[in-house]
């Protein structure tokens, strides 16, 4: 079924770059197979899933849509490749994004940009936009992203889909192509909470080859996007949620309405509502970017032309480009403390304030990303472009797991309300969305 679907509609959304006909219809043989013979199959089995083209699957092309790796196959499963196929899941191809992960409307891909199947014209938002668009086009029921600045919750916002990034260190990173290792995180998109939940149910666990990974027992997801509607409002009925005054100052006002409407549901389910400031808003966006070209740039230099594909420098867009001259200029810099040291410390004061919101309420409610989607090949200049990135690095700077969902739509355009919490509640964002659902 979602074959023929692929088939028909990604020459025009273009949200896969590649799909393993082949070894999709083998992995759902192997599973009927399983049945037939009265074995035990997987809790994800008959469930199909996109990853996006930065994850190491075996023997599939790994390009992070770049030209650098456009002929790299991967020579082993990631982690939480590794996780899903143990656990039945097929996996039936490669998602579109932005080159390198780098951007934030997956137009900046050398196979092309990924239309937007909920807002047609519009760009579906990045970097995962292959992996959102997948999902709202119902190529397929579960895809992969990673978010480093907000690549997951912003195209799942754009889309009309539901994203989540799990608390910093959760998943496994073993595998991923990094953007941004101290920021970096997988996860995953649905069209529903309980997709989102047997992923993660699947991906999440301490993993020893990897040294940023969390030793954290999570409760069951799935139990908890399943319980039943009646007992998902009892639970959120017991909760405080705090909305950000800053968070709505830097938003467009369709948007808010949209996210105070959603607000007020989750008030009305009897959960207790305040306000308060944030006020280091306008640090986040250099903290996050200046950490980010620094470690970008370092993650770069492996891709010489040597060992895999082309020099980076050689091939890649402006806005790769952009990053590693600006992360080698800081780099150089740096003797002196300059600009990477100044961000470290910012970054811990971004930390500090949020847990200190955080500790008096179970989640923080707000908008995903600012403004709506513009349409593709309208040209942003680099800041535009940034702006989308101010209510979703947040979360990555302070390493608290994030969601979104749609909250509804202004001229015909999905909106997405994003919640966070604090690191290790991230059963709370399922309980909630569980809820609205
Ligand atoms: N848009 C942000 C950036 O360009 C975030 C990217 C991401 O999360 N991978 O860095």
């Amino acid at each position: 079924n979602f074959i023929a679907t692929i088939e028909k509609n990604n020459p025009s959304i273009n949200a896969f770059l590649e799909i393993n006909k082949e070894s999709a219809l083998s992995q759902a043989k192997k599973i009927d197979e399983k049945i037939k013979n009265g074995l035990k199959i997987g809790s994800l089995a008959g469930l199909v899933f996109g990853i996006k083209a930065n994850i190491n699957v075996e023997d599939r092309i790994i390009s992070a849509a770049s030209k650098t790796l456009e002929n790299y196959y991967g020579s082993y499963d990631a982690t939480v490749i590794k996780k899903i196929k143990e656990q039945d899941g097929i996996i039936i191809g490669m998602c579109n994004m932005d080159e390198f992960a780098a951007g934030s409307s997956t137009e900046s891909s050398y196979f092309g940009a990924t239309e937007n199947p909920a807002a047609p014209g519009h760009i579906p938002g990045g970097s995962s936009g292959g992996s959102a668009a997948a999902i709202a086009s119902e190529m397929c029921d579960i895809t992969l992203g990673s978010d480093t600045g907000g690549s997951i919750r912003n195209p799942a916002s754009h889309c009309g889909v539901i994203g989540f990034k799990p608390t910093y260190g959760a998943v496994s990173r073993q595998g991923l192509l990094d953007l941004s290792m101290s920021l970096d995180q997988i996860g995953p998109l649905s069209d529903n909470v309980s997709g989102i939940s047997m992923a993660l149910d699947t991906i999440v666990g301490y993993d020893e080859t990897e040294c940023t990974s969390l030793n954290q027992k999570f409760p069951s997801f799935t139990d908890i996007a399943t319980q039943g509607h009646e007992k998902l409002q009892e639970d959120v009925k017991d909760m405080k949620v705090l909305c950000i005054n800053q968070f709505k100052d830097v938003t467009d006002e369709h948007i808010n309405k949209i996210i105070d409407e959603s607000v007020d549901k989750i008030g009305d389910m009897g959960a207790e509502v305040v306000e308060s400031s944030f006020d280091y808003i306008d640090l986040c966006l250099p903290t996050y970017y200046l950490i980010n070209y620094v470690e970008f740039f370092s993650s770069t230099r492996k891709y010489d032309g040597r060992k895999y594909g082309h020099k980076i420098e050689d091939v890649c867009g402006e806005e790769v480009l952009r990053r590693i001259e600006m992360g080698s200029y800081i780099s150089q810099q740096e003797f002196s403390g300059k600009y990477y040291k100044k961000a470290l410390q910012a970054r811990s004061l971004i930390r500090n304030e949020i847990n200190k919101l955080l500790s008096d309420v179970d989640l923080i409610l707000g908008p995903t990303v600012p403004k709506l989607p513009h349409k593709i090949g309208e040209k942003l200049e680099p800041m535009e472009m940034y702006a989308y990135d101010v209510l979703t690095v947040i979360a990555n700077l302070a390493g608290i797991p994030a969601g979104s969902m749609k909250a509804g739509e202004y001229n015909g355009i999905p909106v997405g309300l994003q919640l966070q919490a604090k690191p290790n509640d991230d059963d709370k964002i399922i309980k909630t969305m569980a809820a609205l659902e």
